[in-house]
């Protein structure tokens, strides 16, 4: 049967290599793909896909707000949130290290005709009192602010989440200020694992939230925008736009159903592991500043002999996969195909580089 060829392939692979490159890189589990096969689709562009309708309807009901809708990425789900919250010529608020800006090839200009203005905020963290101060006032030469992005966790701040009290005066000061208030939560479900805040709790403060299934939860595909009714209908229309509308996507969907009820209560390991692997580098003379690590993300400065590229390609030796992230740091991301096995071979192998 290919599906067992398929899935002895990956376990040879998974056994050779330790790849912390990314949470991105995590393959279908047997079960995923079982009920995979087993998903009820029909068209989706018809709004007719049985699963897809379903995951969207629970996405949507664990945030307690009024609908989600499935995309392909999660590149995807920003672009459409920006574009719906926007016009040509606005400004869009968001940290220098946000992924909107810093990882989406330039969407919020291509996609949307937008400006942005950057905060230089705490490890991908922006505060109300930057944002205020972001603000435009009321003033002809001055393009309008019409949207703030923030991101939870913050990718390149390390994993980094934000504190409730911040997110509640940031929310606060969009209303006031009648401006849109999206969030790239990516990797919200770190954010919910790692502090016990609820879903709800989100949903009850963002206009929009773009969650991901194909990180830490472990889809092969998917992510969801989740917002208001009237605001969904607005978003479909920009993501058939944008090419995204799928045909039979219920096996997608399923597979992201799947991984909620599943893999969500597990990312505490990922959590676990990448403390336990920091303690390790934190002793190492070669590794100088370590990001604070509070969810499943590790980034690190190297030094003395190793530049970020030396001691990729030297780990790549030990068959650890991770990436160089700027001039100084390398990043390792923790995800369910790490087992406790590769976490004991790469805590070995460290000092011996
Ligand atoms: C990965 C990621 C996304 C979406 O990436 P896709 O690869 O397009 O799914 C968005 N925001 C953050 C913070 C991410 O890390």
């Amino acid at each position: 049967m290919p599906q067992i060829l398929f899935q002895t392939h990956f376990k040879y692979i998974w056994q050779m290599m330790i790849d912390l490159r990314s949470d991105t890189v995590t393959r279908p589990s047997a079960q995923m793909l079982e009920a995979m096969m087993k998903a009820p689709v029909g068209d989706d562009v018809f709004e007719e896909d049985p699963s897809v309708n379903e995951l969207e309807n629970y996405v949507a009901s664990m945030f307690g707000m009024e609908k989600a809708l499935f995309c392909p990425s999660g590149t995807m789900t920003n672009q459409i949130a920006i574009r719906c919250h926007t016009q040509p010529g606005n400004e869009v608020i968001c940290d220098e290290n946000a992924h909107v800006y810093f990882y989406e090839g330039g969407g919020i200009a291509f996609n949307s005709g937008c400006q942005v203005k950057l905060i230089k905020g705490d490890r991908g963290r922006i505060t109300a009192h930057a944002i205020k101060e972001a603000i435009n006032p009321e003033d002809i030469h001055r393009p309008i602010s019409t949207l703030v992005c923030l991101e939870n966790t913050a990718n390149r701040g390390g994993g980094s989440i934000y504190g409730g009290d911040e997110m509640d005066a940031i929310a606060a000061l969009c209303r006031s200020n009648d401006i849109s208030l999206h969030l790239d939560g990516a990797r919200l479900w770190n954010a919910l694992i790692a502090t016990g805040q609820s879903a709800q709790w989100f949903g009850e403060r963002f206009d929009s939230i773009s969650v991901c299934l194909s990180k830490g939860l472990g889809a092969p595909v998917g992510s969801l925008l989740i917002g208001k009714k009237s605001f969904i209908k607005k978003a479909r229309r920009f993501r058939k736009v944008m090419g995204g509308g799928m045909r039979q996507a219920g096996m997608l969907a399923s597979a992201g159903k799947y991984a909620i009820e599943n893999n969500l209560n597990r990312i505490s390991i990922d959590h676990k592991n990448a403390k336990q692997v920091a303690a390790v580098l934190a002793t190492l003379p070669f590794v100088g500043k370590i990001l604070p690590v509070e969810t499943n993300i590790l980034i690190f400065e190297v030094q003395q002999r190793f530049s970020p590229q030396t001691f990729v390609d030297e780990l790549k030796l030990w068959n650890v996969l991770c990436l160089p992230v700027s001039s100084t740091q390398v990043r390792m991301v923790f995800h369910l195909d790490i087992t406790d096995d590769m976490i004991k071979k790469l805590v070995k192998c460290l000092p011996e580089l």
